[in-house]
Parts: structure tokens; sequence; C-alpha cells
């Protein structure tokens, strides 16, 4: 293996620094607008895109 350039201790840290935090991961629901994970039911209404997935009434 060989190593282009030797990253200082700094640099290394500093690259690291900006993945730590995920963007936060919200869409909002075109059914009650309230915010809720995409490609996931709303937990709020039960809906996914336009098919009922959960009564949340039984819940
Ligand atoms: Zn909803």
């Amino acid at each position: 293996m060989v190593r282009g350039f030797k990253l200082s201790r700094r640099r290394k840290k500093n690259r690291r620094a900006h993945h730590k935090f995920a963007p936060p991961l919200l869409s909002i629901c075109p059914r009650c607008d309230q915010p809720k994970l995409p490609h996931r039911i709303c937990g709020n209404c039960g809906f996914y895109g336009e098919e009922k997935i959960v009564d949340m009434k039984k819940l």
C-alpha cells in the first residue's frame, strides 16, 4: 500500500469533523403535514402515499 501523502493529525480530524452528523432526514406527510421519515409510513396518520397502511385509530 502506497500513500500518496501523509495527512497530519489535524487534517485527518478536520476532515472527519464534517461527517459526524447526518442531515435530518425528514419529509412532510402530504396528508397531515407532519414531519415523517421519507419512504416510511406516516406515524401520525398511517398513510404511505395514497395507501392507508395502518389504522391509527385502532392502535
Ligand atoms: Zn400523515
